[in-house]
């Protein structure tokens, strides 16, 4: 990953230590409960019409963190709830993975109500009979609130043990800038990142079904387990570019650059000046240089912005001062040095500073 705020991918980023994670990935550490407090009595309450977490717990002035959310998940096509606390968010990846499942996705009313009986809203835990998973947090909470699996109606005062068992607890909420660091506890940074590289393990997907098989050390015969390793070349370049420009336009980092000098030609009608400009651009393509002849019927500012904008690394102007002094400018666009040459300097000085720098 590459940090770049105009990246896809959101990346949360230890302040304090090297932790690094997307969201799919970044873990929430299970939160500590402290002294329980006591039980209140279950109760049924009517809640008309109410179904958001918000809505409810405005209704009932609790905050959104005493309530149990009950989510339905069809995983791989079976309904699935997932548990978490009114304040958090399922991260779909970390279900799939617990699951060992092929898909995940999030279930609507109509296949909540198939699943459940229930009307979408008034979904709780208790008498559930689809499996159900629960976030960590969840086991942290006491005298919660959750759907009665009745249409307008919550429980208040649930609690877990008493009312309530849930099997499976794991960590399957999405993570925020309110979370710890899962590995130092300090505080984490949401940030936005391009994705340029990724790996993937298959396990025996595909091998199994081309039989893709070796002899393992009894002799029997088992799939091969198949990783795979991708780098998004386009993306290299929109991420060296987030990290390489200025106002002008882009600064190609040498190794990247589709061209490493440009030449612009500001005399079309200079017989000197044209042929300056090809036997320029012909020495440099001899010794292997991506070269750019910009020898367009364009006034010079124009050519001078749009080269910038195209971020080549180095600039060489055949202009007056090669009509007046036989003097060639090589502009570093990095930089913004330059130097006046002679031609023969001019691709000496290029062919040096490339090799070196690609060396
Ligand atoms: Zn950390």
């Amino acid at each position: 990953m590459v940090l770049a705020a105009t990246g896809e991918d959101t990346i949360v980023v230890c302040s304090s230590c090297t932790y690094a994670a997307n969201l799919e990935k970044a873990a929430t550490r299970p939160v500590d409960p402290g002294p329980a407090p006591a039980m209140l009595p279950l109760t049924k309450v009517e809640t008309p019409g109410m179904k958001k977490v918000a809505v409810v717990s405005e209704f009932l002035k609790i905050s959104s963190e005493d309530l149990v959310k009950t989510m339905v998940y069809l995983v791989d096509d079976k309904p699935v709830a997932v548990l978490l606390r009114g304040d958090h968010e399922v991260q779909p990846v970390k279900l799939k993975n617990l699951l060992n499942a092929i898909d995940v996705t999030l279930a609507d009313d109509k296949q909540i109500f198939t699943a459940t009986g229930v009307p979408n809203g008034y979904l709780g835990p208790l008498g559930l009979t689809i499996p159900v998973v629960a976030d960590y947090s969840v086991a942290a909470m006491a005298n919660f609130v959750i759907g009665a699996n009745e249409k307008n109606y919550h429980y208040i005062n649930v609690n877990l043990g008493r009312d309530l068992t849930i099997n499976t607890f794991a960590d399957l909420r999405q993570i925020s800038e309110a979370d710890p660091c899962p590995k130092c506890g300090a505080k984490l940074e949401l940030t936005r990142g391009i994705e340029v590289g990724h790996i993937f393990k298959l396990g025996v997907k595909y091998s199994e079904a081309m039989q893709a098989t070796f002899l393992d050390a009894e002799g029997h015969s088992q799939p091969f387990i198949m990783g795979c390793y991708g780098i998004g070349v386009s993306r290299i370049v929109a991420a060296a570019i987030e990290q390489n420009h200025d106002k002008d336009g882009i600064i190609f980092p040498l190794p990247l650059a589709p061209f490493q000098v440009v030449i612009l030609n500001l005399g079309l009608q200079d017989v000197a000046m044209n042929s300056a400009s090809e036997l320029l651009y012909q020495s440099l393509l001899n010794n292997g240089i991506d070269v750019l002849l910009d020898d367009r019927d364009e006034r010079p500012g124009s050519k001078f912005k749009d080269a910038d904008l195209l971020g080549i690394p180095y600039r060489i102007t055949i202009g007056k001062k090669f009509s007046q002094e036989g003097l060639i400018e090589i502009k570093e666009r990095r930089s913004g040095e330059t130097s006046t040459l002679s031609l023969n300097e001019t691709v000496a000085k290029l062919l040096n500073s490339i090799k070196t720098q690609l060396s």
